[in-house]
């Protein structure tokens, strides 16, 4: 029987996240990417509410360009974006282990290229 790969990825919980863009920059300081290239990138959305008031929500997503730190999740380490957020919005793992972690809205499972 041929075993499978396990897959690797990211469980980002967002509703914490106070779009500081530290795991933006932190993935940019790891890797000494380009002006404008990211592994990662925080979007803002804002929602109009019917009072008039708006309400902000951020979220962070990984790119194209993410390879989810191998160099550092082989000895064990988070990558450089899950280290650095100080909000704790995001956990490194296998996507099996990651998806029974999923228990609330406002969370989001991205499975890496590995
Ligand atoms: S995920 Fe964490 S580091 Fe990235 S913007 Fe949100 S709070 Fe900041
Ligand atoms: S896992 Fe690594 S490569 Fe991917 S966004 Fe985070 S710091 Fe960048």
């Amino acid at each position: 029987m041929i075993k499978k790969k396990p897959k690797y990825g990211l469980l980002i919980d967002y509703e914490y996240c106070t779009g500081c863009h530290t795991c933006e920059l932190a993935c940019a300081q790891e890797y000494k990417h380009q002006p404008g290239v990211r592994g990662i990138k925080v979007f803002e959305v804002e929602q109009k509410l019917p009072n008039g008031s708006a309400y902000l929500t951020y979220f962070p997503f990984p790119t194209e360009v993410c390879i989810l730190c191998p160099h550092l999740t082989k000895k064990g380490l988070e990558p450089a974006c899950v280290k650095h957020c100080m909000a704790a919005c995001m956990k490194y793992g296998r996507i099996e282990d990651l998806a029974v972690e999923i228990k609330k809205p406002r969370m989001v499972l991205w499975s890496g290229k590995q």
